[in-house]
């Protein structure tokens, strides 16, 4: 029998955002298009998912509204997906697993977040310290880590060596 996606016995709104995004591969499909990918190459290539199952998070992904499909291309027609604010909500989630994973299950530090303005690396909350202001998305600066491989395979994660800010459109030379 397969396994429903839904909770229907549950009253309870972390299970009916589970539904929408607790699937195998959803989120990290979400990060890397708040990294700034936008392109079923890049996400393939830097995911390394099988195709019928990225093809199927996106186009879940956009039913929900968590992304748009946008043409960039008529001829042969392509196209590409953009975050909405649905998306860009799903960032203080997203970083705060990160943070948890890191913190219980000893990964090392990847990538560091910075306030763009002034460089500082943000707070657990998505805050600056030396501003005092939680800094919106698109104002995040991401530069990696210790951790993160400095010779990655891919050239999405080679464009993302570079610091960049969320949501930055990547051009990671993929069609
Ligand atoms: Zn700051």
């Amino acid at each position: 029998m397969a396994l429903g996606k839904d909770y229907a016995a549950q009253e309870c709104s972390i299970a009916r955002a589970l539904e929408v995004v607790g699937e195998r591969w959803t989120l990290l499909v979400v990060r890397d298009a708040l990294y700034g990918v936008r392109r079923y190459n890049d996400f393939l290539v830097h995911l390394g998912i099988p195709r019928a199952v990225l093809a199927a998070r996106l186009q879940a992904l956009t039913a929900e509204g968590i992304l748009e499909k946008r043409r960039y291309q008529q001829s042969p027609p392509r196209d590409e997906y953009v975050v909405t604010d649905r998306a860009i909500a799903l960032w203080p989630t997203l970083r705060s697993l990160g943070l948890w994973g890191r913190e219980h299950f000893g990964e090392a530090q990847l990538r560091i977040f910075r306030h763009a303005a002034c460089g500082t690396e943000l707070g657990p909350y998505g805050e600056c310290p030396a501003c005092g202001t939680v800094v919106p998305v698109p104002d995040v600066l991401m530069v990696p880590g210790p951790g993160l491989d400095t010779d990655p395979a891919d050239p999405v994660s080679r464009a993302l060596l570079k610091p960049r800010r969320l949501l930055e459109p990547l051009e990671a030379g993929q069609v």
